[in-house]
């Protein structure tokens, strides 16, 4: 069986990427969503293991010293790490794997693996910010930080392969299914 691919799928908060994750493995079979590991404390109605790994900090040290992790970064004040040995088991399954996660941890993924194809999801400035306070689970100083975190991550953008702008969340899912089904032909595997 041919060995999956690696989809990196980032963005700024507020710009869709869990409704446009969901809606593109409900329409593309074979692919997996990576669950990270996080220091960040559970949201209202988060389960762990289902949305992260819920770890602390001592826990998460030591996954990093024993090289748990594909990549790992430092995000709004919390840590998040992607766990090499979930992926690796998807990959030889021949599924594909999607993860949801941060630029820095996007670069270094394709340091590791260069194949892995960079998907950036984000929509307008003002858009992003209605969003996450629509979302009512941030407070007026989390907001500002996503925020400012959107507007630096802006020149890493270049490094990324495709950028999906989510203002139309059908059209946006229509653009990842063909960006996925089009790796997948030019790997030979429609
Ligand atoms: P949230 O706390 O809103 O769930 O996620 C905050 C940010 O952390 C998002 O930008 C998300 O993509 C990123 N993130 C989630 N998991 C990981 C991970 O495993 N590694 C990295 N580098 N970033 C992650």
């Amino acid at each position: 069986m041919p060995r999956g691919s690696v989809i990196v799928i980032s963005g700024p908060s507020g710009a869709g990427k869990g409704t446009l994750v969901d809606r593109l493995v409900a329409r593309v079979p074979g692919l997996w969503v990576s669950v990270s590991a996080t220091t960040r404390p559970p949201r209202p109605g988060e389960t762990n293991g289902v949305e992260y790994h819920f770890l602390s900090r001592e826990e998460f040290a030591a996954l990093v010293g024993n090289r748990g992790f594909l990549e790992w970064a430092e995000v709004h004040g919390n840590l998040y790490g992607t766990l090499v040995s979930a992926v690796e088991n998807k990959l030889e399954e021949g599924l594909d794997v999607i993860l949801e996660i941060d630029p820095q941890g996007a670069l270094q993924v394709v340091r590791t693996m260069p194949e892995a194809v960079l998907l950036f999801v984000t929509a307008p400035l003002d858009e992003l910010e209605r969003r996450i306070r629509a979302r009512g689970t941030e407070t007026d100083e989390q907001v500002r930080v996503r925020m400012q975190t959107a507007l630096g991550e802006l020149p890493l953008v270049e490094a990324y392969n495709h950028v999906v702008e989510n203002d139309d969340i059908c059209r946006a899912t229509d653009d990842l299914v063909r960006i996925v089904e089009s790796l997948r032909a030019d790997k030979g595997r429609s």
